[in-house]
């Protein structure tokens, strides 16, 4: 079991140097039970919510002229209200969120998920319709601990009303240098007992919101929560294959402490800290390639997150092999892709490790593994 740590405010360090911005029009990550803001509505299924207030002024002024006729306006009205704006409206940051709560909720919310998948929460930059969709929110569900600066700082501006979670901040965190400082690791979910964490975070939250769908969020996270006790151990499983002295994990950047604590492994170097908005000096560079020939480790890992010229040319210039299969880091990957769900990301993740350092891997069946 994991401390939970006490409610802790978010570090904001400078954004500096960003990367491209999201590329207009944004085309959030949605579910097909999404309704989404960002979309033109097309009802019932999607829901803008300022139109959809203004449907909902529009039929309050013919209600009411309806019930100065009849006498019912009561009795009018509430058979009519729209059936989209009794779900509880929920915004989720990162794609890994987005999913879970999925899971949780499915068609029992409205979400919407602001990162598409493959996108970058360290650099993303905010949209107008972000600040939309954060200004309808009843819950916003973040990871925190900084991951996403842009959406954090955009979230925290007046306006936003909604109730808060930074899912990621139930984890006592691990702590990374940046700029010469310690601060909270925000990877947390690497290790799938912080997922857990954030499962039933999600849930409780959505029950204090949404009591009347309490059964759903409870049978769902109960599932969700089963499997992900199978994943935790399926893991440790693998890692177990992986010869001892080549347990050992170099990545572009620093997402995977939490996992490598959590499964075993040592990190020997990455070539940028937690925030990929840094830069790798010369110096940075040369020592990696230099740690990765002492170790003797039989190959190295690029991210889908991140360009992978440079630790391309660290594996060429070590003498060793790049991972064919590219590490999900901070977004699960697009629908259909062999990552598209975080079960999916840890798994692909884990197969691409146990295979490039050694180990034998067997697939995920979660019915095959026995409960500790
Ligand atoms: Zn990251």
């Amino acid at each position: 079991m994991k401390a939970i740590a006490s409610p802790t405010p978010s570090c904001c360090p400078p954004h500096r140097n960003p990367h491209t911005p999201m590329a207009a029009p944004h085309s959030p990550h949605t579910s097909p039970s999404s309704l989404s803001p960002h979309t033109s509505p097309s009802p019932p299924s999607s829901h803008s919510p300022h139109t959809g207030w203004r449907i909902a002024i529009g039929f309050l002024k013919t209600a009411l002229l309806v019930s100065l006729l009849t006498g019912c306006a009561q009795e009018t009205i509430n058979n009519k209200k729209p059936e989209a704006d009794e779900k509880l409206a929920v915004v989720s940051t990162s794609t890994i969120l987005t999913d879970l709560t999925e899971e949780l909720a499915g068609d029992e919310i409205a979400l919407t998920g602001i990162l598409e998948p493959g996108a970058d929460p360290h650099v993303y930059e905010p949209v107008p319709a972000d600040s939309k969709a954060f200004e309808s929110a009843e819950l916003i569900v973040y990871n925190g601990y900084n991951l996403e600066p842009g959406l954090i700082k955009l979230m925290n501006a007046t306006g936003v009303n909604a109730r808060k979670l930074a899912a990621a901040e139930v984890v006592a965190p691990l702590r990374m240098d940046y700029e010469g400082q310690k601060v909270p690791d925000p990877h947390v979910w690497g290790d799938v007992e912080n997922a857990i964490a954030i499962v039933e975070a999600i849930r409780d939250d959505l029950v204090a919101l949404s009591p009347e769908d309490e059964p759903v969020f409870t049978d769902n996270a109960a599932q969700l929560i089963a499997t992900l006790k199978k994943l935790d151990i399926w893991i440790e499983q693998q890692m177990a294959t992986i010869p001892a002295d080549k347990r050992q994990l170099v990545t572009s950047h620093d997402a995977f402490q939490y996992y490598a604590e959590g499964y075993g492994l040592k990190i020997v170097g990455t070539l940028i800290g937690t925030s990929t908005e840094e830069q790798p000096s010369a110096q940075t560079v040369t020592k990696l390639v230099e740690d990765i020939k002492k170790t003797g480790v039989p190959a190295i890992f690029a991210e889908t997150t991140i360009n992978p010229t440079l630790i391309k040319t660290v594996a060429e210039e070590a003498g060793v092999k790049l991972s064919p299969q590219e590490l999900y880091s901070d977004s699960i990957g697009s629908p259909g892709s062999e990552g598209d769900s975080y079960i999916k990301m840890m798994v692909s993740n884990t197969r691409a490790i146990v295979e490039a350092l050694g180990g034998t891997y067997t697939p995920f069946e979660p019915d095959n593994i026995v409960e500790k």
